[in-house]
């Protein structure tokens, strides 16, 4: 992509109306636009980082035999009155709508009812299951804070999956798939080391849920860390009874502030006994379904990712979710430094590498700091001091200090730190 056609424009000055780094940032590089408190929309640079996620997301989705579907946002209210959800007080967070007939639909906050009661017109006989669905889908939740940037969003692009089993060994086994996918996600994306499994309120179904907990000073919940078991208890949670349980000593833990970038959830048969979701066995007699739900706030994980790598000043993106690999950095422009960054740019996009090429007529200055604020892996520089010595300047960030090297050995370097 050449960056006289990217239609965002950094800005010199960071927005003076967030509380968030993260929302900050991205909006200073152009990377999403606020159109309200908590409403963002996700410019070409943030849509990519914002894919890039998901496709990451899927994949171990997908890994684990979830099947992709697409649920809609607007929902009907007989289904949440079936399972006593849909007044204010059950959900503080509804947004609803009326229609012309007089009567509302709700916003999306959660896909928990209209999943299982989809799946009745689905599946029925033992041969149906398990099975396990998943979406990546708007949700609407009228948050009564929204200072955490696209952390928490009153609309925001949520993963959620579902899964249905038989037995409870059926669904434990499950539940155990998405507990290592979630940790192949957050590894992949780049915040595998900070991110803990935590024991969290099991609501009136089962005993715990469990939160994958980003440690962060951004973070709104306050989680106990045990770090040589690399667990933690969310502090809602917190008691003798528990730790005793989880065979912990209180004196080995650690408090920290954490942001919940997911969770899984054991559901028993909450929603399915109520929505009529059963099977019949092989005896021909009904039961019932076993249900676990699994999120991920895509959004507020691009926003955890970005108040743990970036700096105060400017953005880091790890390789497997940057808008591009390389930024490649045209200085100067007489014939030679014109033709050279074109070859560069073409050989490396040849070589299957997303490169962002500023081609602009803009200072060396404006160059650099828009590249530092937009921080991208790999900065390439071509220039008639790089020329001169036949080598390309190479910058893997968070380094520093540049290599100087040929096309073909940035080629090869590319290629292998290319995880996954
Ligand atoms: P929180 O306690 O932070 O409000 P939650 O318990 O309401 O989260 P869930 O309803 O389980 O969260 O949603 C699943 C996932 O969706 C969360 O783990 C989080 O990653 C994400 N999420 C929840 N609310 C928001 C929001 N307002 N904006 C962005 N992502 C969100
Ligand atoms: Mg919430």
């Amino acid at each position: 992509m050449r960056q006289s056609n990217l239609f965002t424009k950094t800005n010199k000055k960071p927005p003076a109306d967030e509380d968030s780094k993260n929302a900050t940032l991205l909006r200073q590089a152009g990377f999403i636009h606020k159109e309200a408190a908590g409403v963002y929309s996700f410019l070409p640079l943030g849509k990519r980082v914002r894919d890039n996620i998901e496709e990451i997301i899927r994949e171990e989705m997908d890994a684990v035999g979830g099947q992709e579907l697409d649920l809609t946002a607007l929902q009907d209210q007989n289904l949440w009155q079936q399972t006593d959800r849909w007044s204010d007080e059950a959900i503080d967070v509804w947004f609803k709508t009326a229609l012309k007939n007089g009567t509302e639909m709700g916003l999306a906050t959660t896909h928990e009812e209209p999943i299982p009661n989809m799946l009745t017109h689905h599946a029925e006989s033992y041969r149906d299951f398990p099975v396990a669905v998943y979406q990546f889908q708007t949700k609407f939740r009228n948050e009564l804070r929204a200072k955490a940037g696209i952390m928490r969003g009153r609309e925001f692009l949520m993963k959620d999956l579902y899964s249905f089993s038989r037995t409870q060994k059926e669904h434990d086994d499950f539940y155990e798939k998405m507990k290592s996918a979630y940790k192949r996600i957050f590894a992949r994306v780049g915040i595998g080391a900070d991110t803990h499994y935590t024991y969290a309120d099991g609501g009136s179904f089962s005993e715990f849920s469990h939160e994958f907990q980003t440690e962060s000073e951004a973070g709104e919940d306050t989680i106990y860390l045990s770090t040589d078991d690399d667990l933690a208890v969310n502090e809602e949670v917190l008691s003798d009874d528990v730790l005793e349980k989880l065979n912990l000593d209180q004196d080995n833990l650690q408090e920290t502030t954490a942001i919940e970038v997911g969770n899984i959830f054991p559901l028993g048969t909450k929603f399915s006994k109520p929505l009529g979701l059963t099977y019949t066995d092989k005896d021909g007699q009904d039961q019932p379904v076993i249900m676990g739900s699994y999120g991920i706030g895509v959004g507020r994980l691009m926003g955890a990712i970005t108040e743990i790598k970036a700096s105060e000043d400017n953005l880091l993106w790890p390789e497997s979710v940057a808008p591009f690999e390389v930024h490649l950095l045209r200085l100067g422009d007489s014939e030679d430094v014109v033709a050279e960054t074109r070859t560069v740019y073409k050989t490396l996009q040849g070589a299957g590498v997303s490169v962002l090429y500023d081609d602009r007529n803009a200072s060396a200055g404006e160059k650099f700091a828009d590249s530092d604020l937009y921080g991208l892996p790999f900065q390439v520089i071509v220039s008639e001091k790089t020329e001169n010595k036949g080598k390309l300047e190479v910058t893997f960030r968070p380094n520093t200090e540049p290599a100087y090297l040929e096309l073909s050995e940035l080629i090869a370097k590319l290629a292998n730190t290319q995880h996954e």
